[in-house]
């Protein structure tokens, strides 16, 4: 039987990993760090989480559910994970980021079918089968070597031509590369929950979702003009090439959604709706929510407070938000570089490369965007590479499925306009009758996909012996 070789221990990486193990698939895992950091990892740890710590929502018939619910029945290693290290996040699925990767770890390093590389792989071998899930942090060098390899069928986004043993990276943006595929994303700022002025906020879940774990910081008009104004006058990192960067639009920097107009805040992530202030009865003119970080509850996120300004500049600007006027911020906000490939002219819906089956491609650089989706991509790598290793065929998963949708949307996009995506309704495959109630549409198609995934699951699962999770 082939082994598998496994390129990148992080979501996808361990996950696929591990799926190879459960079905007695030998595995050789490459992960770089410690040696090689990258500009947002701060640990050795597999399946760090290197921003929030939320994967998404747990509320039935939503699109991140219905993922992570196919995820569960098809027994992902990482989200059982997850739930054990799952801190109060209201309808929402989130981690303890420090126990989750350590867990992460653990699990995967004690599996006997995998052993574990620790250095940066320069050069894709032609022999054998390997995953490719190094994300969008890939290094240098075998972002060049993927480069190489898909350059005569298709182009191939990364970022300026660094080392990765160079200074830091992280704020520093890159020169714009015109027609290559890849774009920037920014990360939000952390505070020490003990340096927040509780007398100045309040908890709760927005329209009363769920339990109130959410801390919200209100504003009157003049808070908020005082501080929009600051806001948009704040000193970038580096104002000349931020102009030209080119962001990923569901995750903007706050300057730049600011930009947009005075009041953008507020119908975005400042937005108050939903709100009641349990002191006055009464919805604030805006509010920042801060989200719980990790289960000692010592430390929180400005949620959707991404942005690449100057670490002075957050520490002045955000320190006008009430309540955070003596925040101390563990981490400021910052841009990073995401790399992905052009999956719709590159990959099969088994993820496998058309020129190079022998080769699979899963997480962030497959065009997928997310925690939760990366994880996704994993398990269908992993459980694919086992087929192959075994000698199968591998069994894409209809379309029907979040699977299924996630998989036809990086294989079949327009390729023009491909960026990587998360999981939505939109994906899924319209019903064959029109449902106007929005609810009930999502409960039909969460219903139809349960179906199909049960139906193929099965099916696929009759050509492997596959060892249950713990
Ligand atoms: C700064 C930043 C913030 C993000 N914030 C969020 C967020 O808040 N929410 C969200 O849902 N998504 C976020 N994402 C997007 C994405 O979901 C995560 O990046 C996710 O971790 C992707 O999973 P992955 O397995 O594809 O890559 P990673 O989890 O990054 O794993 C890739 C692994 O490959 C290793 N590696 C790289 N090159 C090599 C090599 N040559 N040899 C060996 N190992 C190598 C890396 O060290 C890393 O461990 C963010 C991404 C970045 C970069």
């Amino acid at each position: 039987m082939t082994r598998v070789r496994i390129i990148g221990a992080g979501l996808a990486g361990s996950e696929a990993a591990w799926q190879c193990a459960r079905r007695g698939v030998a595995v050789e895992l490459f992960e770089m760090r410690p040696a090689c950091m990258t500009p947002a990892h701060q640990t050795d740890r597999f399946a760090e989480l290197v921003c929030s710590n939320s994967l998404k929502s747990d509320s039935e018939n939503t699109a991140p559910w219905l993922l992570k619910e196919e995820m569960r029945r098809a027994g992902s290693r990482l989200l059982g994970i997850a739930r054990e290290a799952a801190v109060p996040a209201g309808h929402a699925l989130a981690v303890d980021r420090a126990e989750f990767s350590r867990k992460v770890t653990e699990a995967v390093s004690r599996e006997p079918h995998i052993s574990i590389r620790r250095e940066e792989v320069t050069k894709i071998l032609d022999d054998g089968l390997t995953v490719i899930a190094t994300g969008p942090l890939t290094s240098d060098a075998l972002s060049a070597e993927i480069g190489r390899l898909v350059s005569e069928c298709s182009t191939f986004g990364n970022g300026p031509g660094e080392s990765c043993d160079a200074p830091s990276r992280a704020g520093v943006p890159a020169p714009h590369r015109n027609g290559n595929l890849y774009f920037y994303d920014s990360i939000s700022p952390i505070v020490e929950a003990d340096s927040i002025d509780m007398n100045k906020v309040y908890l709760a879940a927005r329209y009363d979702k769920g339990s109130a774990d959410y801390i919200n910081c209100p504003m009157s008009k003049e808070e908020y003009d005082r501080f929009y104004d600051a806001l948009v006058a704040a000193q970038a990192v580096d104002q000349k090439d931020w102009e030209k960067l080119n962001y990923f639009e569901s995750c903007l920097p706050i300057e730049e959604i600011a930009r947009r107009g005075p009041d953008t805040l507020r119908f975005g992530p400042m937005k108050p709706v939903g709100l009641k202030d349990p002191r006055s009865g009464r919805i604030p003119y805006a509010a920042v929510q801060l989200r719980q970080e990790n289960l000692r509850a010592d430390s929180y996120n400005l949620v959707g407070f991404q942005n690449h300004l100057k670490f002075g500049e957050q520490a002045r600007v955000f320190g006008l938000i009430p309540g955070l006027e003596n925040a101390r911020f563990l981490r400021y906000g910052q841009i990073h570089r995401n790399t992905y490939i052009d999956s719709p002219r590159l990959l099969k819906s088994t993820l496998q490369m058309q020129a190079r089956p022998n080769l699979l491609f899963a997480g962030q650089i497959c065009g997928v965007e997310g925690y939760v989706e990366s994880i996704a991509t994993g398990l269908l790598a992993g459980m694919n590479a086992a087929a192959l290793a075994i000698g199968t065929e591998p069994v894409p998963p209809p379309r029907a499925t979040a699977f299924g949708s996630l998989v036809h949307y990086i294989t079949q996009a327009e390729t023009r306009s491909f960026q990587p995506a998360n999981i939505t309704f939109d994906l899924l495959p319209a019903l064959a009758d029109r449902v106007r109630d929005r609810k009930e549409r999502h409960r039909q198609q969460c219903e139809l996909a349960f179906g199909a995934f049960d139906e193929w699951y099965r099916k696929i699962s009759c050509q492997l012996t596959v060892a249950s999770p713990p």
